[in-house]
């Protein structure tokens, strides 16, 4: 059955939208976080305005089709990087979000990361215990089970090289309905298979009044009384700005609409929402904003197996392995998840770069290669403070990310376990993604050349799909942006539901935990509004409401 998409205003269409719109609640940014919450927010009776600066692509768009994807769905045509472009970013810009494009693993945050929050960053309520009922129903509304189809190729043989050497390994959740196993989840599920915000809780939302807008940027906040960095601050918002664009993502009309809102929601992710803060004036008031942004910046090593892996086939990413994740405690040396990437071949020519006939020779083996990654968990370490978003002229975002020593230890010691777990799964050559390194025969081989390579930016082929931070929640109004409820310190309607509201990176890919986060805190949003309005949760969510302490203030 075709999913319905009614109240859309597609902005690069001829026609402009409206001068004013308004609502109760303007969400912007349709991923994990904008997602969960239009479909809660418009369940509850409340009027609700979707805006996404991406466009509406659906199952009959999605081609499987790199050079389609990436230029229509990813943000900056997934070229988006680092400021010293040392580490590439993937993210999703289009409805639905990152959520569209992603790999579909689906981990619960885990224990030590919750009480690390609770412990250094003064999150309250967010414990292992308090969560629980939160993950039980998105992982129902989602559909998410472990995968019991095996493993394609790619995955088996991180499997069998983790078993081979005795170390951690397990299959991966997924938040599938009717999946074909096809290995194109990147380039968007063409039947609608993948359960991402674009085919649950936004039509869910859509069905029930809610209005979506799409090529619409956000330019910046409406403030009631003044704009802050003036001397007189604010602390209520009206509404956002909106920017038109045109089919290609250019500014088409700036500030072309107002949607007026009693309640405003930032999802538009750990780099979109920190910048929309910014151009808003908000970190003129709060110096957080946009610091401490993570990455679980990735590593990655090659092995070309005797047989055919055919990486780009079969379900992405279904085991993973978390015997270095807390390596050293909590606090200690960064550690990290390993997991494999699947394998297409625009994505893979661009990691494989070496260049002329030494490039040409590399991708006729591609059909051999076997990949993993290591993930890193960046952020509990005193020196790891992650990266930093801001302004060029255009006010448009870009991330600052420095690389130092604490984290270079990390990555040679993954890329040593994983060409190491390569060689013991049968590999014929390891290549690890640096610039300097060659294809090794042998693991002595490939460890003496590991620890020899140059801990430079550049060098090392670094790359991330899991931004998170900027806004991040505490109840130190000194080192936060938004109390344990989301909402921002210092105006009264203005909420951040997404994955900048972490305050460390969190050591499993971050959907789940995003989806979970924001359906609590959309709930509390609920019924603080009930208070003067007259809404209701439903009953599958006023249940779980009674989890929510209320030691976070709203007023
Ligand atoms: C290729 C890929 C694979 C991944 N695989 C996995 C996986 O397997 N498992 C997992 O857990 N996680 C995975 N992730 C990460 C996960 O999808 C994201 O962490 C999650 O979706 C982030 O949710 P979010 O709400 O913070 O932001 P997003 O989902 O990125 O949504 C933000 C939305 O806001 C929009 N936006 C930004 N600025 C504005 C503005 N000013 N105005 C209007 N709209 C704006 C963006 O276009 C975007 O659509 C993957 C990500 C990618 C890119
Ligand atoms: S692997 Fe499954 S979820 Fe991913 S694109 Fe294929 S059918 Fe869709």
């Amino acid at each position: 059955m075709r999913l319905q998409y009614t109240n859309h205003i597609d902005c690069s269409e001829e026609e402009q939208p409206p001068a004013i719109l308004e609502c109760d609640v303007v969400i912007v940014g349709t991923g994990a976080g904008g997602g969960i919450a239009a479909e809660i927010l418009a369940r509850s009776g409340l009027k609700v305005i979707m805006v996404e600066e991406g466009g509406l692509n659906t199952a009959k768009d999605f081609k499987l089709q790199e050079k389609q994807a990436y230029a229509e769905l990813y943000q900056e045509v997934a070229g988006r990087q680092t400021k010293d472009k040392a580490i590439q970013i993937l993210q999703g810009k289009t409805v639905g979000g990152s959520t569209t494009v992603n790999w579909t693993s689906s981990f619960r945050t885990p224990k030590q990361t919750l009480n690390h929050w609770q412990q250094e960053h003064d999150i309250q309520g967010l414990d292992d215990k308090n969560l629980a009922p939160w993950f039980a129903w998105v992982e129902k509304r989602l559909n998410i089970k472990p995968w019991t189809v095996a493993p394609n190729a790619n995955n088996q043989l991180l499997a069998n090289g983790l078993k081979k050497l005795g170390w951690h390994n397990a299959t991966i959740p997924r938040n599938v309905k009717g999946c074909a196993n096809l290995g194109y989840c990147g380039m968007g599920c063409p039947i609608d298979a993948k359960q991402s915000m674009l085919v649950s809780c936004i039509p869910m939302a859509l069905n029930l009044g809610a209005q979506l807008i799409t090529k619409a940027r956000a330019e910046r906040l409406i403030m009631a009384r003044s704009e802050y960095g003036s001397e007189q601050s604010s602390d209520r918002v009206r509404g956002v700005w909106l920017t038109s664009l045109d089919k290609y993502g250019q500014v088409k009309q700036k500030n072309v609409t107002q949607i007026l809102a009693k309640h405003s929601i930032i999802a538009a992710g750990a780099i979109g929402t920190p910048a929309l803060l910014m151009r808003s004036k908000l970190d003129k008031c709060n110096p957080n904003i946009g610091k401490r942004t993570f990455l679980h910046p990735v590593t990655a090593s090659i092995a070309q197996m005797p047989e055919q892996v055919n990486g780009f086939a079969g379900a992405p990413q279904s085991i993973y392995s978390d015997q270095f994740l807390w390596r050293d405690g909590v606090k200690g040396e960064l550690g990290y998840k390993l997991e494999v990437p699947p394998l297409h071949p625009v994505l893979a020519s661009t990691l494989l770069r070496q260049h002329g006939q030494q490039h040409f020779d590399l991708m006729q083996n591609f059909t051999r290669y076997q990949a993993n990654l290591a993930l890193i968990r960046d952020g509990f370490h005193s020196q790891s403070n992650g990266g930093q978003v801001l302004l060029d002229s255009d006010e448009y975002p870009e991330l600052d990310y420095p690389l130092n020593e604490v984290l270079w230890r990390s990555f040679k010691d993954a890329m040593l376990k994983m060409a190491e777990i390569q060689f013991a799964a049968g590999a014929e050559k390891v290549l690890p993604l640096h610039m300097d390194a060659q294809p090794y025969k042998t693991w002595p081989q490939a460890q003496r050349a590991i620890k020899n390579l140059p801990t430079k930016a550049l060098r090392w082929q670094l790359m991330s799909a899991h931004v998170m931070g900027g806004s991040a929640m505490g109840a130190n109004t000194n080192n936060s942006v938004c109390d344990s409820l989301g909402q921002v310190h210092e105006v009264e309607n203005l909420s951040v539901m997404d994955g900048s509201l972490f305050p460390t990176s969190l050591g499993v890919n971050p959907q789940l935990t995003i989806y979970a986060i924001s359906c609590k805190l959309s709930v509390s949003l609920v019924q603080r509004l009930q208070q003067t309005m007259s809404i209701k949760l439903p009953d599958d969510l006023a249940v779980l409401s009674r989890a929510i302490p209320n030691n976070a203030t709203f007023d």
